[in-house]
């Protein structure tokens, strides 16, 4: 750890799991660099303090009435906590620069919060984003205006085939699906990529060898510092930011495991699948003889999620060679030896803590930038297999032994086993993230001059 340098950073995150994990990784880092950090947070999934005893938790009141912090429209829910959050933010931040003992040196704030541009301003506090996606996907949501001026946005059922040759190799049926008043979605959108064209730099957990011409094409359009300096999970170790209690009894589960030989399915902290699916699921893992970890969050079936109502093939797989838990500590299971696939949604996390460990992927994207990032994955990258056309158990199977048994995945296991050494290699001294960090920290410091 490097000295403590007496400077403080404010840390914002928006309050999605996928959103507090990198959010809170990245406090970490910052710590190891020896800045203090305060963790403003909203009252809606606030973090656990006694996880991070070095950070300084402060909340902020959101004000959300319990029906509407528990909607499932996202872009209402982000466009209420930015109406809602402004004022007490203000409050806080103003609190924070006047009474504690180290300066507050910089704000670093969610990108799709858009309020802290003026207050930061106002309270004379330098500012800036972090963007939990990646760079590429930054790219396609930038362009949102431009596809919809020239047609491939809303989706149309009928184009979904056709190239989209502004955001190589994207089809229409890649581009961010987001449901909710798109007036709104336009709105937040907007508000990010000008919050994020006049900070004072971008962060994101990605790194060079990953997304490099995304990451070229961003310096290119954004006249400000972007530093790429990931993985976050992997520069060094970092408590749990889970919401939900992690089931740890699928890591001695694993332990019994033969190497490369389970594949783990989980959809993260958001994405749903109906009755039928969830069924389909079970199937497909049942048909695929392979042993199994299953995340089944609570709440995560639309319709029944009692495994007593699944096909009795399966409960029998289950009983011999599976494991359900409803969460499970991800980053340890993506690093244990007897994981060989990752079948997931492809949030941005799943992915970039698969690629990190060589677990190649079957891609099964949902909503948002999953579907560019499983692109990427299956065409570009070309470290796991889309599960194209819908959820059907035979084709399931095939995607499991394919990745995990037949001679046909070996190129996929190969370039996801150059990935992890790339995404390694990148966070040693001199490699492109660990540069870049060095860079973030004098960026910071340089701020005072
Ligand atoms: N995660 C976890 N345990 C689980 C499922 C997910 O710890 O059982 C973590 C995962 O490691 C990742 C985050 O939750 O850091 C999910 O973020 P992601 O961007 O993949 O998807 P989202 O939840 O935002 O759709």
């Amino acid at each position: 750890m490097n000295q403590r340098n007496n400077r403080r950073l404010v840390l914002f995150p928006l309050p999605f799991q996928g959103h507090i994990n990198p959010m809170l990784q990245l406090a970490q880092i910052l710590h190891d660099r020896g800045f203090s950090i305060t963790v403003l947070h909203t009252d809606l999934n606030s973090p656990d303090p006694s996880s991070h005893p070095h950070f300084a938790f402060r909340s902020i009141g959101d004000g959300l009435s319990q029906s509407e912090a528990s909607t499932l429209d996202l872009v209402r829910l982000i466009t209420l906590l930015n109406a809602r959050c402004a004022a007490p933010f203000e409050e806080r931040l103003r609190e924070e620069v006047s009474t504690q003992d180290a300066p507050v040196t910089c704000l670093i704030a969610d990108a799709l919060f858009s309020f802290p541009r003026d207050v930061a301003e106002r309270a004379g506090v330098r500012r800036m984003v972090l963007r939990t996606g990646g760079a590429t996907s930054l790219r396609v949501f930038a362009g949102f205006r431009l596809l919809r001026e020239r047609g491939y946005l809303p989706i149309e059922e009928s184009r979904l085939e056709d190239p989209v040759p502004e955001f190589p190799p994207l089809r229409v049926k890649d581009l961010p699906r987001i449901t909710g008043e798109p007036e709104l979605l336009e709105r937040i959108l907007n508000d990010m990529i000008e919050g994020i064209k006049d900070s004072s730099g971008l962060i994101l957990n990605t790194f060079e060898d990953l997304e490099q011409p995304a990451l070229s094409l961003l310096r290119q359009e954004y006249p400000i510092a972007v530093f790429p300096i990931g993985p976050f999970h992997k520069c060094g170790p970092s408590s749990s930011g889970s919401l939900l209690a992690e089931d740890r009894s699928c890591i001695s589960w694993l332990d019994k495991q033969a190497p490369n030989s389970v594949v783990y399915v989980s959809f993260g902290s958001i994405a749903s699948v109906n009755e039928s699916e969830f069924s389909e699921i079970a199937l497909g893992l049942a048909d695929s003889q392979q042993p199994f970890l299953w995340v089944v969050r609570p709440g995560s079936v639309s319709g029944s999620e009692l495994l007593e109502n699944l096909p009795g093939c399966f409960l029998e797989a289950l009983e011999e060679r599976g494991k359900i838990v409803k969460w499970a500590p991800q980053h340890e299971v993506l690093a244990h030896r007897a994981v060989g696939a990752f079948w997931t949604h492809n949030g941005w996390n799943s992915t970039l803590e698969s690629i990190s460990e060589g677990v190649p992927m079957i891609c099964m994207p949902c909503f948002s930038d999953q579907n560019v990032n499983a692109r990427f994955v299956s065409d570009v990258w070309k470290v796991g297999v889309h599960l194209n056309n819908g959820l059907e158990r035979r084709k399931i199977a095939e995607a499991i032994r394919k990745l995990l048994v037949e001679k046909e995945g070996e190129e996929v296991r190969e370039r996801a086993a150059q990935f992890k050494e790339k995404a390694s290699s990148c966070l040693m001294q001199g490699g492109s993230s660990f540069q870049s960090l060095d860079g973030l920290a004098n960026h910071i410091l340089s701020s005072e001059s």
